[in-house]
Parts: C-alpha cells; sequence; structure tokens
C-alpha cells in the first residue's frame, strides 16, 4: 500500500498495524471494533471516492487486549463485494485456533485472505514471524519490505527452535486441548467469583478492574500475592477500562489456577472489588 491508496483498519488493531498503516503513507480510515456495517459503509465511500487505487481491510485475527474473535467471514463478504485486499494478523491465532494454523483457517478462509501474518514469538515460543500469501505478493515482499530485507536473519538456534515448535504444534493438538482447557477452567472461575472478564471468546482472559490506578494497584497486589498478571490501562486501552490480563497456558496445572483463583478472590475482598 502507498500513498494513492486506502487502508481500512479495525479501532482496536494492535499498535504495530497502527504503526504499518502511518508507515506505508496510505490513507488510513479506523471502523469501529468488528462492526461490519461501519466497514462496509466506509468501504463504499471509500471506492465511491474515486481516490484510492487500492483499498485493503486489516484486521487483528484475536484481538490482543480483549481476547475476541475478527468477523472473518463478514469481512471477506465486503472485501469480496467491493474488491477490497484482506490481511489478517494473527500473532494471537496462530498456534492456538484451527488446529494451530490459526483464525482464518478456523473460519475456512484460507484461499480468501490475501496476507496473513503472525509471529512466533507467542504461542510458538520462540522469535521471528511470517507472512504467508500468495506466490507473487510474497515475491514481491521479499524484494520490497524494508524492514525485512535491512535487519538481520534468524539465528540458526531459534530456526531450529521455531521449526520443532511448528513440528510439535503439527503433531498433535495436545498442547492446544490443554491451553483451552485451561483458559476456559479460568475463565469460569473468575465469572463465578464476579470478575467482569468481558467479551473473550479465547484464552486471552482480561478482568476488566476500570480505573487505571486501582488496576494497577490490583495487579500489584495479585503479584506480591503470587500471581503475575499485568496491568493494561489507557492508552493502551480506553479510559476507564483497565484490566488485568492473564495469558493461561498449556503449560499451567490445575492447582496453579485453583491458586490463582484464590489469590483472586482474596486480592477482590480485600480492594472491595468483589
Ligand atoms: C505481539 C504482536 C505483534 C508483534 O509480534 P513480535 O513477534 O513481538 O514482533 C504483532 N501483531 C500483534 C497483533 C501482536 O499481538
Amino acid at each position: 500500500m502507498d500513498k494513492d491508496d486506502a487502508i481500512l483498519s479495525d479501532e482496536l488493531n494492535h499498535a504495530s498495524i497502527i504503526d504499518g498503516c502511518r508507515l506505508s503513507k496510505a490513507k488510513v480510515i479506523a471502523y469501529k471494533h468488528s462492526d461490519i456495517a461501519d466497514l462496509r459503509a466506509k468501504a463504499i465511500l471509500a471506492k465511491e471516492s474515486g481516490l484510492y487505487k487500492k483499498i485493503m481491510v486489516i484486521t487483528d485475527g484475536v484481538f490482543s487486549m480483549d481476547g475476541d474473535i475478527a468477523k472473518l467471514p463478514e469481512i471477506v463478504e465486503v472485501a469480496e463485494e467491493l474488491d477490497l485486499i484482506t490481511y489478517v494478523d494473527d500473532a494471537h491465532g496462530s498456534g492456538v485456533l484451527g488446529a494451530g494454523v490459526g483464525t482464518v483457517k478456523h473460519f475456512g478462509l484460507s484461499d480468501k485472505i490475501d496476507f496473513q501474518m503472525g509471529t512466533l514469538s507467542k504461542a510458538l515460543g520462540v522469535i521471528g514471524g511470517y507472512v504467508a500469501g500468495k506466490k507473487d505478493l510474497i515475491d514481491w515482499l521479499k524484494v520490497r519490505s524494508r524492514p525485512f530485507l535491512f535487519s538481520t536473519a534468524s539465528t540458526p538456534g531459534d530456526v531450529a527452535a521455531c521449526i520443532t515448535a511448528i513440528d510439535i504444534l503439527s503433531n498433535s493438538t495436545e498442547l492446544q486441548k490443554r491451553l483451552w482447557e485451561n483458559g476456559n477452567y479460568l475463565k469460569e472461575g473468575l465469572k463465578a467469583l464476579g470478575f467482569d472478564i468481558g467479551a473473550s471468546q479465547t484464552p486471552i482472559t482480561p478482568c476488566i478492574i476500570g480505573e487505571e490506578k486501582q488496576t494497577q494497584e490490583f495487579s500489584r497486589k495479585l503479584y506480591e500475592n503470587g500471581v503475575y498478571a499485568k496491568a493494561i490501562i489507557f492508552p493502551t486501552v480506553r479510559k476507564g477500562m483497565g484490566r488485568v490480563r492473564n495469558m493461561p497456558t498449556a503449560a499451567h496445572t490445575r492447582e496453579m489456577l485453583d491458586k490463582a483463583l484464590v489469590i483472586y478472590k482474596k486480592v477482590g475482598l480485600e480492594m472491595k472489588i468483589l
């Protein structure tokens, strides 16, 4: 995308998407979070203005602060109707959804999304990232993507670790199963205690506290009692929507999660959040 183009971007997209859009010099048009009617209206306006050569829609696959999943089937429908390029940043979907392949696969849309990008640093546990798309697009990126061209390649050790992680992911769904079980267990437990866990559909489990200072204090008290879950506050999320973000993993045991829930209850009562 360049200065003659437009990018429709979900208002809750990750900071790296926002920065990437800015670097492209394209006109960035934000649409309301997962609001397909707003996306369609803005796409029609952009198209009918005749101002742009190409128009792209870009979204997180799984939104990093809330854990909800992008409405990819509807986004693809709008994209087909209005001839938009589609780009999914699947940093939080890779290894988690679609038998590990990600959000696009989860919805069976592998041949409908132009670009899928993901990281190897989250569920895969190493470092690096990937872009998947049609061969022409990938060839073009290899000669035009400045961050790719002008930075050092991954080390052999990191590459070996990535290959092994992908092998593990491809050969068994056991870790994913455990991840989802742990995520669901933690969510049910927090909900039962009376916490607000927002709109999460994935193991990312926000615990929404609200006011910024109180959120930070809550996170600090959790840590003092043995739970590490970071506070996320304005400007990363909206004012008054501060939350402690929990990242349950396949490595957590039931005992650890039970202990965490006891601590959540204790701190929640102490701070009169519950
Ligand atoms: C974490 C994240 C990234 C960055 O991934 P790195 O591997 O840390 O560079 C990009 N996009 C989204 C949506 C993320 O959550």
